[in-house]
């Protein structure tokens, strides 16, 4: 299937600070070389630490910040060579969910202005039916037509990520970037935003890059995730092939701490040695070989290459293929207490406002978006 969304080689550097000469003296490499591709209707998931370029990696494909180096194509058409009217019809076609609901909404407008501002901006209705549509927008994502004249600050803040959610839908995109879209909120209400995300992907066949540090919440949603670590993807495959059977040296070590649900299933933790390196001056070569409990000296000199085994799992280790096989949890479930209790608590109420689901908004007859 032909890629809606395509890196290639992607780069982006942040100066810190320069010499009085005007010469880079402090440099972060937030993003280092990065591609892959994300199909329509497909969820990537981006996993790493704080700090890891997953959220800078996702302002550079939707060109709210532009790369140092790279190319980004949405359709086949590249993005930084877009003139203004292109770009503007870009803006339509990809959305940003934010990870705080509350600064993402202006606190002096209502819900319902929130809404008819895309809509009108980017005239996807008439005037008339404007109103309407925000109706319809509220619904879709579970909330009353009749909370379109409150306050950002009268909703709880599943609802307010549901507004925001509608906000992002009101211009009918194919495409929307979800940086860390339920970590600040309740861990029952963060099962009702997911399903939610959930079902309008299967509505309205939506793609979704989703940044997340969180692999329990990664694990329930993504297709295929690609792991980073300073900037670089150290390991990419299909969800269920990564967890199953993780290769890379890190990813491993992320994968070990989920803590597991039952004190009857046991698995070996990877704990990493050393501090995190400064993203000033990461290590040379592989950069995760402070840490790595594997290195070698080539580690130390070679940057290893994202190879991909030709099924789809590529990996950025010199030594995976040798490496021991990462102890497999055995038991009832491998699940963490983290996901089981968004499993449970999928279908609740905590909100007061449904379960996100939009089989409810179709019993009502609301239309999705045209
Ligand atoms: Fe560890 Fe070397 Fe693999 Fe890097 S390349 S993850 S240091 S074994």
């Amino acid at each position: 299937m032909a890629s809606l969304l395509a890196a290639e080689g992607l780069t982006k550097h942040f100066v810190l600070r320069r010499s009085p000469l005007g010469r880079p003296t402090a440099v972060v490499k937030a993003v280092d070389d990065v591609s892959f591709t994300l199909a329509p209707g497909e969820t990537l998931a981006l996993v790493g630490e704080s700090g890891s370029g997953k959220s800078t990696l996702g302002r550079l494909v939707l060109r709210l910040i532009d790369p140092t180096a790279g190319r980004v194509t949405f359709d086949g058409r590249n993005l930084l060579a877009l003139g203004a009217a292109d770009l503007r019809a870009f803006r339509r076609d990809a959305q940003l969910v934010f990870q705080d609901p509350y600064a993402s909404l202006n606190p002096r407008m209502t819900a319902g202005d929130i809404l008819a501002e895309p809509i009108a901006l980017h005239a996807m209705t008439t005037r008339a039916r404007r109103r309407a549509r925000v109706g319809e927008l509220l619904e879709l994502v579970g909330l009353d037509p009749r909370f379109a004249q409150r306050y950002p600050h009268e909703f709880s803040g599943g609802q307010r990520q549901r507004i925001a959610i509608a906000r992002a839908l009101a211009v009918e995109p194919r495409l929307i970037v979800c940086d860390e879209p339920v970590s600040s909120l309740d861990v029952s209400i963060r099962a009702q935003v997911l399903n939610l995300l959930a079902d309008l992907r299967r509505q309205l066949g939506l793609a979704y890059l989703f940044i997340s540090h969180d692999l329990a919440v990664v694990k329930h949603m993504a297709d295929r995730v690609a792991v980073m670590d300073f900037g670089r993807i150290v390991e990419t495959a299909a969800t269920e092939s990564l967890f199953a059977a993780p290769r890379h040296p890190y990813t491993r070590a992320l994968l070990s701490a989920i803590p597991l649900p039952t004190p009857r299933v046991r698995r070996d933790r990877l704990v990493l040695a050393g501090d995190t390196p400064s993203a000033l001056e990461p290590p040379s070569g592989c950069h995760f070989h402070p840490r790595c409990p594997f290195a070698v000296e080539r580690c130390r000199l070679e940057r290893p290459a994202l190879v991909d085994d030709g099924v789809g799992h590529a990996t950025a280790c010199h030594r995976w293929a040798e490496l021991p096989a990462p102890e497999a949890a055995t038991g009832a479930s491998q699940n963490s207490p983290t996901l089981a209790r968004l499993m449970a608590a999928f279908g609740q109420t905590a909100d007061g406002q449904g379960g996100g689901d939009v089989a409810t908004v179709e019993k009502t007859g609301v239309a999705a978006p045209r």
